[in-house]
């Protein structure tokens, strides 16, 4: 995923936001790469800039070396395809089982037959342990599994990149570590790209590959995760780093 200059404007009613200052950025095929920053900073406008969500105001974003700022409708529509996402709050139809949730991404493209589509899901929910839980509801499940069934559905058309918005901010610190687990053992066996945002310095630690710290609208910092760690240069990424320092006594205190 390349990044030349990309920039983000808002334009509400008589006021322009400038979300993402100027942005060169560059994340190499399979790795988990982690944005961290505190509200505001424009972790999720740069997110949404990779598949688009977000329209960018200017410059160019390439992935696997295409140019995804000039795709028309048809193309951004099978670029999609290749983009699984995961959110905060799930985002799953509360009226579909959790096999119709997962099946929905295929169904809506069109080129899967039901006999496919029935073997996909199976496959995809014993992938994430939800085998037992097929023809349940969202709301007869806990939060954990509910974000399974959110990574089962960004995974259904085979992606080669998993957006994660605050996958994990919605959960509990044990549900959080098993869903960070789940998303490592993804990122291997599938050699799936994940970009994933974040507000906590233990959530980079636990997965990430590479981190780029934000704040008002632009990197700071970026580097090796073990590397910001041990020598972090701007005040925000120092913040961070401290902040986890202390969750990390408290942790051993209670201990
Ligand atoms: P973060 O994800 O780090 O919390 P965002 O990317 O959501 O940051 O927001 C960056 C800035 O852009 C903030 O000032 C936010 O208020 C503004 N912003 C985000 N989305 C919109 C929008 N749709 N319209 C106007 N302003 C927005």
């Amino acid at each position: 995923i390349e990044f030349h200059q990309v920039h983000k404007t808002y334009r509400t009613a008589g006021r322009d936001v400038l979300a993402l200052q100027p942005t060169q950025l560059e994340i190499a095929s399979g790795e988990v790469f982690g944005l961290i920053g505190h509200s505001g900073a424009g972790k999720s406008t740069l997110l949404r800039l990779i598949n688009r969500l977000e329209e960018p105001s200017g410059g160019r974003i390439l992935v696997n070396g295409e140019d995804v700022t000039a795709l028309d409708a048809d193309g951004l529509r099978r670029f999609r395809q290749r983009v699984g996402m995961i959110f905060q709050h799930f985002n799953l139809l509360m009226s579909k089982t959790v096999a119709d949730n997962v099946a929905m991404p295929l169904r809506l493209a069109g080129n899967y037959s039901k006999a496919d589509i029935d073997r996909r899901v199976a496959a995809l929910l014993a992938r994430v342990g939800l085998t037992d839980h097929a023809r349940k509801y969202p709301a007869q499940l806990s939060g954990g599994q509910k974000q399974r069934v959110g990574i089962a559905r960004a995974l259904a058309t085979e992606p080669d990149i998993l957006l994660c918005d605050e996958a994990t901010s919605a959960l509990d610190p044990q549900t959080t570590a098993q869903v960070l687990q789940l998303l490592a053992e993804i990122n291997r066996e599938l050699q799936l790209t994940i970009v994933l945002i974040t507000h906590e310095m233990d959530v980079i630690r636990r997965v990430c590959d590479r981190v780029a710290v934000m704040d008002g609208g632009a990197i700071v910092e970026q580097g090796p995760v073990t590397e910001v760690f041990l020598h972090p240069k701007h005040p925000t990424t120092q913040r961070f780093v401290l902040e986890d320092e202390a969750v990390d006594e408290g942790e051993q205190h209670d201990d």
